[in-house]
Formats: C-alpha cells, sequence, structure tokens
C-alpha cells in the first residue's frame, strides 16, 4: 500500500511506486489516495480531482491499481483502518507500507502505530529537501520492526512546491509537465486546479 494525499501525484510519487514493485517483487501495489488527513491543516483538493489524477498517474504501471476506499470513507481515515481490511481481504499476504522519510519520521503520531508496524513491514524511501516535520526518526523503531528502505535517487520535488508554482503563476506548462506525469498536467490545466478563483 502507497497512501498519500496526492494533490497532485508528482513524478516523485510514480518513481516510487515502481521502485517498490520491483525492489520489493510486490504481486501488487495499491495506490490510496487518502481522505482528509486529520494532520493536514490544509484543506485537500476535492476527492474526485486527486481520484482521477492518480488514475492517470498510475494506472499505466505495471502491478499498480489505485483504490479509491479511503476517498469513499466517512469521517477520519487512518491507514490502519485500510490495512486491516486488506489483511482480512487477503488473507496470509504479507503487507507493505510504502512511505517517504518524512512521513516515517513523524509514525508515532499516526492513529495506533504500534499495530500498522506490527501488520506491514514499513518501507522506506530517502526524501530530498529541508525537513518537513519536527518529528526526527527513531532509531528505536527500526530496531523492534523489520524496515526495508527503497532505492531511490534523490528527487527533491513535493505537491505542495507544485501548488505554489501554479499558484503564483510560476510554473510555465512545460515545467509542469516536467514536475507530473503529462496526462496530470493537463488535467490540471483543464480544471483550472491550484489557480486563486
Ligand atoms: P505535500 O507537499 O502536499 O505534503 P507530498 O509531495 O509530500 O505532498 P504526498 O501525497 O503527501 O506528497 O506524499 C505521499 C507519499 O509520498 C509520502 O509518503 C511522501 O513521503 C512520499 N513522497 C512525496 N514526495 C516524495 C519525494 N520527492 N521523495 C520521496 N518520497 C516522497
Amino acid at each position: 500500500m502507497f497512501g498519500g494525499s496526492f494533490d497532485p501525484p508528482h513524478s516523485a510519487h510514480v518513481a516510487l511506486a515502481r521502485a517498490a514493485v520491483t525492489q520489493l517483487q510486490l504481486d501488487v501495489l495499491l495506490i490510496v489516495p487518502t481522505g482528509q488527513a486529520w494532520y493536514k491543516e490544509r484543506a485537500l483538493s476535492a476527492p474526485e480531482h486527486r481520484l482521477a489524477m492518480s488514475q492517470l498517474a498510475f494506472d499505466g504501471l505495471e502491478g499498480v491499481q489505485v483504490d479509491a476506499r479511503e476517498l469513499q470513507r466517512p469521517g477520519p481515515s487512518f491507514t490502519i483502518d485500510t490495512l486491516e481490511a486488506l489483511q482480512a481481504e487477503n488473507p496470509g499476504a504479507q503487507l507493505y507500507l510504502i512511505m517517504g522519510k518524512d512521513q516515517f519520521a513523524a509514525i508515532k503520531s499516526w492513529h495506533r502505530w504500534q499495530d500498522l508496524v506490527r501488520i506491514a513491514i514499513i518501507c522506506i524511501a530517502e526524501r530530498a529537501g529541508p525537513a518537513r516535520t519536527e518529528a526526527v526518526f527513531d532509531p528505536q523503531i527500526q530496531l523492534s520492526h523489520p524496515l526495508v528502505p527503497l532505492q531511490l535517487p534523490l528527487m527533491p520535488v513535493s505537491a505542495t512546491d507544485i501548488r505554489r508554482q501554479i499558484m503564483s503563476g510560476a510554473a510555465t506548462p512545460q515545467d509542469l509537465a516536467r514536475l507530473v506525469p503529462e496526462p496530470v498536467a493537463r488535467y490540471i490545466e483543464r480544471h483550472r486546479l491550484y489557480i486563486p478563483a
């Protein structure tokens, strides 16, 4: 499982998904756009836009499927609920949870994180750029649970930065096409996403 707000999905997300399928030899990688995460201060773009962009970004990748369940779930959406549902649907399967290191650094703030690290193997990609959280990587977690590093070149791209560039008018269509998959760039332009009303 690879969860994210995907607002919008960008080139590092796609590279991470490819790396995970190959390096972990996954049967399937589920891309799970999150509902409004309790810890994100800003309102996310509408679920239908994030789902459509995720499908455009990931659907062509071998072994990858977009799963809309968290977008359809009313109320707060927790990763552990999705992992438990996946465990029930796939008895005996080994679950992996894919994330960037910024997310892992804050994992102790996640709902029922102890259960989460017990039922899924956490796979972590390094993340370029300044620290995105005050939380520090806790080596204790590393000692008591299996953690798998994912090999991925550092990619200094973030959805926040992409939204800012579009909002300020700094991103040309060519810039955008470098930062996000091309069909996602076209979708953003067609729906005028991230442009102040
Ligand atoms: P935002 O800037 O809005 O917080 P984001 O770029 O971090 O967005 P998310 O959808 O929140 O994107 O991220 C989903 C997952 O992808 C997270 O686990 C995050 O750590 C990881 N990720 C995002 N960008 C990168 C990157 N450049 N390198 C490695 N991992 C990344």
